[in-house]
């Protein structure tokens, strides 16, 4: 028998997949034995079964209403009861947080009758009706479906007429008419009434929580976070307590540590005389919680002491959510807190150093995308002149943008290309979109955990918030600061790690993580954050069993990758030493009529190539370094059909004689034209056709490695055959390749040997993977290619054509070209990899498709096992931290 509700004493933190995170986390605390108001959560698989079936599971009604009658026994009071109601909230929790994306309603079980019961015990008839007026406001959103910017609109009206500034000005008899008039807008806009019934009330608010899973926001969310469509959300439903009695009592967040460096010590944010959700929306600027030592200075001791209790239970920064009733401290939620990527090496670092983790667990929680934050460059402080404004940094990093002040115009131009910085004076969850697309965030109102903060923290998007000297003007579509007025789209400056907003374009600088790294990890003293990357890298290097090596294809690039740490180059393109000036000299090999003219241009490149290999090899000396043979389609190295076209015809138009040059490249590219040409003549093919060009490549690369070893190195080539579909191809371009290599061996005396392999780039390559490496001494994996052709997705068009569409029908949560398809594309890279080394045991194995630097691929690469992972310099980084973590 399915059972869908669980009291919080039964639950526990191991089961968030079952009732969320907040509902495993509430189970935890109460079992622990925190004060924790009472209460039972409803499952994930309730929700599912509901989202499927579009029905309230069998069942789920009855478990709701005994767990219901347990929790008003054991207050001795009834939910909703007259004169001294229970009153509950309901609130969503999945098994990942979600912050702001679903729906929360409380002061369930209030009506017109209790609402009189509960301004009496409580002695505070002003809070009552406040109480009412939200539940009211939230039910006729949230579960009826009335649009929220009419409620406000109604208590603005009410606000003017009284000359109230805020909500504070109102008093109980304003709230009272406040009830009326909401209840009056719910009849006018659905036609139905507010439902006075306590225990329907219940009921509707659990739908409508399960049904928030699938709102517009929540749905962004998960797109971005790549979190599963399928997981559903679990409702928790607890006891409410009230921070806005008084002010004897209010609502804070608190972090264990400081959740956007790390450092140790109690962060947060309270909110004297406040619910819960007033402190996450910013709606009034909160204090530091240290101001609560003063103003309650017991309670403050006793959070802290909780506080600590949460973090040695559960080894890691533990952000909360509390409540203080009329001097009574409570706890409405706990979680491991979300926390930017400098803060997650950070503290990794000092749980270490505590004795509280091992250097394995540490390593576990960092990871590659974080690591790659923090190599991205940072203003130059010495260098951005006057501030404009200063606030809160929530979110660290550098931005530059354009400025917007609504979500909507932030996604379109983003859309058009244009890179923005999205302000507003707080956000709400309904900014999602444009803060997705924006490079940053601006607030002027909300501390450190308000929902920009915490959002944007968790996306890795720069946020600097409560900047309150700025003064937003959404509809004059500008804000202004002391004297100076910004106007939509004027370009300003974000400093999430500072907190400081510059005007116009700062000038940036290298990370101190770049510095160290481009400094091959021998730079000055690591200290702090570069400290605790370095330690994270240490600890990688040591557990992982995949090498790490780059994609490089000039010497400088080569340098700096051995620096970031790489074991060898894993792809050499040689097709970008065909650019520049040299280009004209592969036009001349392609247009040579005669052998004579083709091996006079094959001539003029062979030692600007050999040049170019001498130089990757002395980078790389020692090290593995793979050469590709030539690959792209030869059309690419001559000018474009149409423009060509063009200047003839132009020409033509003008009288005066068409260029004979032009004419005879015209013939060529017009010959060499083809509508596939990422199917046609490329990779392997074009050395099966086009004379004297694998020989020359060869000739180049044996005569480096001779080079190399006359001057003393230790030149380790390895040459590699692209796009090959079946063993014949490969066997006859080896030939050729050791004919060449014997050839200039014995010319130079020196003793060559530079083992040949192929890329594995074709389904029928992978397929016939056992034949191929019979005449390979290596694999590589060109998931780029293999991707494009398991799939038959254009590499080169999709992105632009259709991936939005599919991201959005979930048909996958990221591209293909970005993550690993395990499913297919990964089925031919375990066939490939079990059938070539059951020919060849010895045979060695790599990628060096994009995927080779995506976090996520990497672990899978280390699962299929690969030998090692090659990709951009940059990556490389990335690259050892994920195969480190993969091995643990
Ligand atoms: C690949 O196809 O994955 C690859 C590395 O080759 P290229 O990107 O040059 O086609
Ligand atoms: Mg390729």
């Amino acid at each position: 028998m399915v059972r869908y509700v669980y009291e919080f004493a039964e639950g526990g933190r191991e089961m968030a997949g079952l009732l969320g995170g907040k509902g495993a986390n509430l189970a935890e605390m109460t079992r622990m034995g925190l004060p924790v108001p009472p209460g039972f959560t409803v499952t994930t698989e309730a929700c599912r079964a509901f989202l499927a079936t579009g029905s309230v599971p069998d069942g789920l009604d009855r478990e709701i209403s005994e767990h219901l009658s347990a929790l008003e026994r054991a207050a001795g009071r009834r939910l909703g009861e007259p004169g001294d109601p229970l009153l509950l909230s309901v609130r969503s929790g999945a098994r990942f947080s979600m912050p702001g994306m679903m729906e929360t309603i409380l002061d369930v079980g209030l009506n017109d009758e209790s609402v009189l019961g509960l301004a009496k015990v409580s002695g505070n008839e002003r809070f009552a009706w406040d109480s009412y007026r939200r539940l009211v406001q939230m039910f006729g959103s949230t579960v009826m479906g009335v649009d929220g910017a009419l409620f406000d609109e109604v208590m603005a009206r009410l606000k003017e007429r009284r000359g109230a500034a805020d909500d504070l000005g109102l008093d109980a008899a304003d709230l009272a008419e406040l009830v009326e008039a909401y209840k009056e807008l719910i009849r006018d806009r659905t036609g139905e009434y507010f439902p006075q019934s306590p225990a329907e009330q219940l009921r509707r608010a659990v739908l409508a929580v399960f049904q928030s899973w699938n709102g517009e926001r929540a749905r962004i969310y998960r797109r971005r976070e790549h979190i599963p469509d399928d997981l559903g959300t679990a409702v928790t439903v607890q006891t409410m307590v009230f921070g806005n009695l008084g002010s004897d009592s209010g609502s804070g967040v608190a972090f264990t540590r400081d959740p956007a460096t790390g450092r140790p010590g109690l962060y947060g944010d309270y909110l004297p005389n406040a619910q819960g959700e007033d402190v996450v929306a910013g709606i009034r600027n909160t204090v530091p919680l240290d101001e609560l030592g003063r103003l309650d200075p017991e309670s403050f001791a006793r959070l802290r002491a909780l506080m600590r209790t949460l973090e040695t239970h559960y080894r890691d920064l533990c952000d909360i959510e509390f409540t203080i009733e009329r001097g009574t401290l409570w706890m409405l939620q706990t979680r491991v807190g979300k926390r930017t990527a400098e803060a997650a090496f950070a503290i990794a670092g000092q749980l270490v150093e505590e004795g509280l983790i091992s250097e394995d667990e540490a390593l576990a929680r960092v990871g590659g995308s974080g690591l790659a934050r923090l190599m991205f460059p940072r203003f130059d402080t010495a260098a951005v002149g006057e501030a404009l404004a200063h606030g809160i940094p929530a979110s660290p990093g550098a931005a530059v943008g354009a400025v917007v002040f609504d979500s909507a115009e932030a996604v379109r131009r983003a859309a058009a290309g244009e890179r923005v910085v999205l302000v507003r004076q707080e956000t709400t969850p309904d900014d999602l979109p444009g803060m997705v697309a924006a490079q940053a965030v601006l607030t002027s109102r909300g501390g450190k955990t308000s929902h920009a903060a915490v959002v944007a923290r968790g996306m890795g998007k720069v946020c600097v918030c409560g900047a309150e000297e700025i003064a937003v003007d959404p509809h004059g579509r500008r804000f202004t600061v002391g004297g100076t007025t910004v106007e939509e789209g004027t370009v300003i400056s974000v400093d999430g790690s500072e907190g400081a907003v510059y005007p116009g374009a700062a000038p940036l600088v290298d990370s101190a993580v770049m510095r160290y790294f481009e400094t091959g990890g021998r730079g000055e003293e690591p200290a702090g954050l570069v400290a605790a990357v370095a330690r994270a890298m240490r600890q990688a290097d040591g557990v992982r069993r995949l090498g790490v090596r780059a994609n490089a294809d000039t010497p400088e690039d080569a340098a700096r990758a051995r620096r970031f740490g790489a074991e060898g180059i894993g792809l050499c393109r040689t097709e970008h030493m065909f650019l520049g000036d040299r280009r004209q000299l592969v036009e001349a090999m392609i247009l040579a009529g005669t052998d004579a003219a083709r091996e006079q241009a094959l001539d003029a490149l062979l030692p600007l190539q050999r040049r170019d290999f001498v130089g990757i090899l002395e980078a790389m000396d020692g090290l593995p370094v793979t050469i590709r043979l030539l690959d792209p389609p030869l059309h690419e190295f001559l000018p474009d059909r149409t423009e060509l076209a063009v200047r003839l015809a132009a020409a033509e138009a003008q009288g005066s004689p068409p260029s004979a040059h032009d004419a005879e490249l015209l013939d060529a590219v017009n010959r060499m034209h083809e509508e596939n040409p990422m199917l046609g003549l490329r990779g392997v093919r074009l050395g099966l056709v086009a004379p004297g060009l694998v020989a020359m490549q060869v000739r180049a690369i044996a005569e480096a490695v001779v080079e190399r070893k006359r001057a003393g190195g230790d030149p380790r080539a390895e040459i590699m055959v692209p796009l090959v579909d079946t063993v014949e191809e490969l066997r006859i371009v080896r030939e050729e390749v050791e004919q060449v290599l014997a050839e200039v061996a014995d010319r130079s005396g020196v003793a060559l040997s530079c083992p040949v392999g192929t890329m594995i780039e074709l389904p029928r390559a992978a397929l016939t993977a056992g034949r191929i490496a019979e005449e390979a001494r290596f694999f590589s994996f060109g998931t780029n290619d293999l991707t494009q052709t398991t799939w038959g997705f254009s590499r080169d068009d999709v992105e632009a054509a259709f991936f939005s569409a599919y991201l959005d029908k979930g048909i996958f949560t990221v591209s293909p070209f970005e993550t690993i398809d395990r499913e297919g594309v990964g089925r031919l890279v375990e066939i490939a990899v079990a059938e070539g080394r059951a020919v060849r045991p010895d045979l060695k194995i790599g990628v060096c498709g994009e995927h080779g630097g995506d976090p996520e691929s990497v672990h899978y690469f280390h699962a299929a096992g690969l030998d090692y992972v090659s990709c951009s310099p940059f990556r490389v980084p990335v690259a050892r931290l994920e195969a480190g973590r993969a091995a643990l």
